[in-house]
């Protein structure tokens, strides 16, 4: 993987105005947009302008995108991408309302949608999608600034490929964003009041040392610890050489939680997600033979890592009278099962009766950066944002980039 972490946005670019492109959609088959006085543009030309409200309903093939009104008989076929967005400052799509600009590209017969907004105004519509603004005020200023440097992160680095056409995903991939169905006052106050400032951490790069925002991860409860990305993803980054014990999150709601899965259930997703992510390099050759033909007999966590989180399980499987250990990176075992049945890697197992499995865990979320429940406890008990951050994120420092 690319090492390049470095900002890639020119610092004088760094203004209140900053936009960043969020990724919508990935690929569907038709995109429905609602507005007033709609501009339609073709490569950065107009190709209409309606007034008063109207509705078009845009669909892909190829690199051309035909838009039809659904109010009239008028269409356009035109070449991507194509841009739509509304002197009024809003737009619908699949019925939610997003500011500024939608650009729309093809993917095969599909389309790509990409809303284009100021990134303070992309903050207020993340608040309540990725916590909330009902939370007390220092914490809820922590994790804009954790969310706005995460932002600015993806952005620099999308920014060194001049072809990307989004810089952030509107997902769990990325940060989960619906539009401005749900900005609220709160979370607006709670933006413009930590307005510009971002998390900045220093990193070596050709025996040069310079400050570059942070990646700023941060999940639902750690459960006691937090942990370092590498393990997590595979890759490290800079701004997190330690990882801190948490003792502010067992206020949270999935602090403990508990999982019961049976042994046929524990085959049936072991063998579907080998079959969706190929077997494991360190597995012996005959694995695939044992998954179709042998049963599930056992398993266990094989390797623990950072204060007593599972690093890896490892599965054995029975075929006739042969046995196979197969160790699993916990991370993609976790993910297998999907993140609300095993909310974490925090987990222990233990065999229960008549084949079924139980999992007792800790937290919720991969557990890298900042604890979102111990962000909220710390402020509730008086801690500032800074203190927070500084608690969560070590050796980073705040900066105002505008
Ligand atoms: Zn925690």
């Amino acid at each position: 993987m690319s090492l390049a972490f470095g900002a890639k946005i020119p610092p004088q670019e760094y203004t209140s105005q900053i936009r960043i492109r969020v990724r919508l959609t990935e690929a569907i088959p038709r995109v429905r947009v609602r507005g007033f006085d709609l501009r339609i543009h073709e490569m950065a030309k107009v190709a209409a302008r309606t007034d008063g409200l109207s509705e078009w309903e845009l669909t892909c093939f190829h690199g051309m995108i035909r838009a039809i009104s659904t109010h009239s008989v008028k269409w356009l076929d035109l070449h991507e991408p194509v841009t739509v967005e509304s002197p009024a400052g809003f737009l619908n799509f699949q019925n939610r309302p997003f500011r500024q600009i939608l650009h729309i590209s093809s993917v095969g017969s599909q389309c790509e949608v990409v809303n284009e907004v100021e990134l303070e105004k992309y903050l207020d519509g993340l608040v309540n999608a990725e916590f909330s603004a009902k939370w007390n005020a220092k914490a809820m200023a922590a994790q804009v600034i954790a969310a706005r440097t995460y932002a600015v992160h993806r952005m620099g680095q999308a920014r060194l490929n001049p072809g990307s056409r989004f810089d952030i995903d509107a997902t769990v991939r990325d940060q989960v964003y619906d539009g401005s169905m749900r900005e609220d006052f709160r979370a607006s106050r709670a933006v413009d009041r930590t307005r510009g400032l971002v998390l900045m951490t220093q990193f070596q790069e050709k025996g040069e040392k310079k400050w570059i925002p942070l990646k700023a991860f941060y999940h639902s409860t750690c459960g006691g610890a937090t942990e370092f990305p590498e393990r997590v993803w595979g890759n490290p980054y800079p701004g997190f050489k330690k990882v801190v014990r948490c003792p502010f999150c067992a206020v949270s709601p999935s602090f403990r939680w508990s999982a019961e899965i049976s042994n046929s259930q524990m085959a049936e997703v072991v063998q579907r997600g080998v079959a969706q992510d190929g077997v494991q390099r360190n597995w012996p050759k005959a694995a695939l033979e044992f998954l179709r033909h042998g049963t599930l007999a056992s398993l266990f966590v094989s390797r623990w890592g950072t204060e007593g989180r599972a690093a890896q399980v490892t599965v054995v499987w029975h075929w006739g009278q042969s046995e196979i250990q197969l160790p699993i990176p916990a991370p993609r075992f976790r993910g297998w099962f999907g993140a609300s049945v095993l909310r974490s890697t925090f987990f222990q197992i233990s065999p229960i009766s008549q084949g079924h499995w139980r999992f007792d865990g800790r937290g919720s979320g991969h557990g890298v950066g900042l604890c979102q429940w111990g962000a909220k406890n710390m402020g509730e008990r008086g801690y500032s944002a800074a203190s927070i951050l500084h608690y969560y994120y070590p050796g980073s420092t705040i900066r105002k980039l505008w």
